[in-house]
């Protein structure tokens, strides 16, 4: 095979290394199908998908340790963002202080269990176990610990549903809503969890998921001859979703992490719709019920996603209101619009601009957990504000249904499989050479 005008083209990018094609190096992008040579990447490159773009791996200096180190630290930081008073508030005369755990376990007593689980899950738990799973992998290299593959499944498998991050944007939400009317004080906890939010994003960041399958068990090879430009589809291949094998047609599950191996995801464009649909049925009821009821002086009000927006508003506070406005009302309904448009790119059969749509999903799939944002508010102020019938804020069934409609519209996304996006999309019979191997970005 001839690698010459490849092999160039990586080496521009500033790659210093053998770039030899290995066998261990091929890979199928999940989101276009076509299979690659992975260049020989030194830490800091990436590699993307010369046909979609996709981000095809990302090497990192130390892949394993240094994700364990940052995760060691994130994990003391929740521990002590436990450990003491996260933030107190004091009105007329009067102190609330609460814990972090706090704003899940208070919608517990609220009657809202779901929603309290639900919280606890995404700012607690899914976090921890993440952090918890990096760790283990890292010992598991040193001392063969068991049930690693299963360990690593579930870690990628949680990771979109690890919302820290979101919900430290709801807490600065909620400063801005209620530092106009009462005295915020910021406890130790708090800024542990600041610390907890970076170092978990950082995490992330250095964790390089090849290396980390490649540390469980190297990468199954197709014992068949195979072609780079083409797709797996047409050479009897499939890719392994869970741990970016590449295993053969006839296959039923991944030798590496035991996963059933499907060529496409099984009823992918009914599922995604049965999602899309139930989110539009839930959408009414979230925006017609109460998310939030506010006491204050004995008066008592109920505020939807809408009227909470529009009181923000005529408060003169533009930047929350445009956010909670954003996240709340914009994103979930472009991201339904947008789901049924890229379903129906994908279910049609004419040549559509496959490129143009796989990036509008990418940026749909990464977007959609941000509207969690409004339904985190909801928690931590009715955690946080308790002065009884002087001012206090209870959370709405709506929340709870918004919650929903998050939920689905992002388990929607999953669902799809943008690989139908580029099914139809053939490749010149002169054209496959372009896309024998990834591209290596510094
Ligand atoms: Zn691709
Ligand atoms: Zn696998």
């Amino acid at each position: 095979m001839n690698t010459t005008a490849t092999l160039s083209a990586c080496q521009t990018h500033g790659s210093d290394q053998n770039t030899d094609p290995r066998p261990d190096e091929l890979v199928l992008c999940p989101h276009c199908d076509v299979l690659q040579y992975l260049p020989a990447l030194i830490p800091g490159e990436q590699a993307h998908c010369l046909r979609c773009q996709h981000q095809l791996d990302a090497r990192q200096p130390n892949p394993i340790m240094r994700p364990a180190l940052y995760a060691t630290s994130a994990l003391l930081m929740l521990l002590l963002a436990n450990l003491f008073p996260f933030v107190s508030m004091a009105l007329a005369g009067t102190r609330s202080e609460i814990h972090f755990f706090d704003t899940s376990a208070v919608l517990f007593t609220e009657y809202q269990q779901i929603l309290s689980i639900l919280v606890w899950l995404f700012i607690q738990a899914v976090p921890a176990f993440c952090m918890l799973a990096i760790i283990y992998l890292k010992l598991g290299m040193r001392y063969q610990l068991p049930a690693r593959i299963w360990v690593a499944r579930v870690l990628f498998m949680l990771k979109p549903w690890s919302m820290v991050d979101i919900f430290l944007m709801g807490l600065l939400i909620s400063f801005v809503k209620l530092v106009a009317t009462a005295e915020i004080s910021l406890g130790m906890s708090f800024w542990a969890f600041c610390l907890f939010c970076l170092l978990h994003l950082r995490t992330f960041q250095v964790l390089d998921r090849h290396a980390l399958w490649a540390s469980i068990a190297p990468s199954p090879q197709p014992d068949v001859a195979v072609k780079a430009g083409r797709t797996g589809l047409d050479q009897q291949l499939k890719l392994c979703h869970c741990c970016t094998a590449v295993v053969p047609l006839a296959q039923r599950h991944c030798s590496r992490c035991h996963t059933k191996v499907t060529v496409r995801m099984p009823a992918s464009l009914q599922k995604t719709l049965a999602l899309l649909i139930t989110a539009c049925v839930l959408y009414v009821p979230a925006n017609m019920l109460p998310i939030m009821r506010t006491v204050s002086f004995g008066d008592v009000t109920d505020s939807t996603i809408i009227s909470g927006f529009i009181l923000m508003w005529q408060d003169g506070e533009y930047p929350v209101a445009i956010i909670i406005f954003l996240a709340s009302v914009v994103i979930p309904i472009i991201k339904i619009v947008l789901m049924f448009w890229l379903c129906y790119l994908a279910a049609k059969s004419k040549q559509t601009a496959a490129k143009y749509s796989g990036n509008v999903y990418r940026l749909v799939d990464w977007v959609g957990r941000w509207s969690m944002v409004d339904v985190l508010v909801v928690a931590f102020m009715a955690a946080l504000v308790r002065f009884g019938l002087l001012a206090s804020v209870y959370p709405g069934v709506g929340a709870l249904v918004f919650a929903a409609v998050v939920i689905t519209t992002m388990l929607a996304a999953v669902s799809f499989d943008p690989r139908l996006l580029w099914d139809n999309q053939q490749i010149a019979a002169d054209k496959p050479m372009q896309y024998r191997q990834a591209e290596g970005k510094v």
